[in-house]
């Protein structure tokens, strides 16, 4: 289940399950931010041609509505890899972001933060060795499976177990909008293998795929058994969400957060 949640004219969103753990989490709409068009308004990237003091401002806005410090953060260079990294401290904002697509933290005084506009997000947590994380799966993160990779750092690093943990997919492009060409669908029928049936749609000469399931196959074969998917699409839900796709292009990337922090 979803919960909506209003606060000094943001609106976010978040999964009952995490909620009632007390765990602080939350996929940002575009509304309530300081940017304008095409990235109004709570825009969170800078390198779509916004300003840096916007998108500074729209992460105060963000922290501000989870009482968090602004210094807790800790967000990536996301470029559509597998990688995912572990990070114990809130990055120096001052030196140049880590390319990554996953992030990972034990420690409460970290914010973990990343940036979406049509890719799947996704949010972990594990009760047991007290860990959350984060990863960025646009297709190109999908086929290369970063959703194991992550289950498996936070085993190899943490000790974590797959069946105690949680997942959340949040706001993406969804299975009715997610159209693509004979290059892409061939590498998830080559990757997925028996499973792309269920995820590979073709229809009147139009194909799509079902990312969420695909997400959500990888963390199942991972071992993860509690999976949440929002199923909220960007595309069909432009006056929510920034859609690359459905705003051709020219638009912002919305936020998403976790942290341990009060927990
Ligand atoms: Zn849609």
């Amino acid at each position: 289940m979803n919960l909506v949640q209003n606060k000094n004219g943001l609106k976010y969103y978040e999964f009952e399950s995490l909620h009632q753990l007390g765990i602080r989490h939350g996929f940002y709409t575009r509304l309530g931010g300081v940017s304008p068009e095409p990235f109004a308004s709570l825009n969170m990237a800078t390198t779509v041609g916004d300003s840096s003091e916007n998108v500074l401002e729209n992460l105060r806005r963000m922290f501000e509505t989870q009482e968090l410090d602004l210094e807790s953060r800790y967000d990536g260079w996301q470029v559509h890899s597998s990688t995912c990294i572990c990070v114990e401290h809130p990055r120096d904002v001052r030196s140049r972001a880590i390319r990554t697509d996953g992030l990972i933290t034990s420690n409460p005084e970290v914010t973990l933060v990343m940036r979406f506009g049509d890719c799947v997000p996704v949010v972990l947590y594990d009760p047991v060795q007290r860990v959350v994380g984060i990863y960025h799966a646009g297709w190109m993160g999908t086929v290369k499976k970063i959703a194991k990779n992550m289950v498996r750092t936070m085993e190899a690093v943490y000790g974590c177990k797959p069946g105690d943990l949680y997942a959340g997919i949040g706001p993406s492009i969804g299975p009715d909008h997610f159209e693509v060409r004979e290059d892409v669908s061939s590498q998830f029928e080559k990757v997925f293998a028996d499973d792309a049936d269920a995820l590979i749609q073709k229809q009147a000469g139009r194909t799509t795929i079902d990312l969420w399931k695909a997400n959500q196959l990888t963390l199942e074969a991972a071992g993860v058994k509690r999976i949440d998917i929002m199923e909220i699409c960007t595309v069909c839900n432009r006056h929510e969400w920034f859609s690359h796709r459905g705003d051709r292009g020219r638009t912002g990337r919305f936020g998403a957060m976790i942290t341990l922090k009060g927990s």
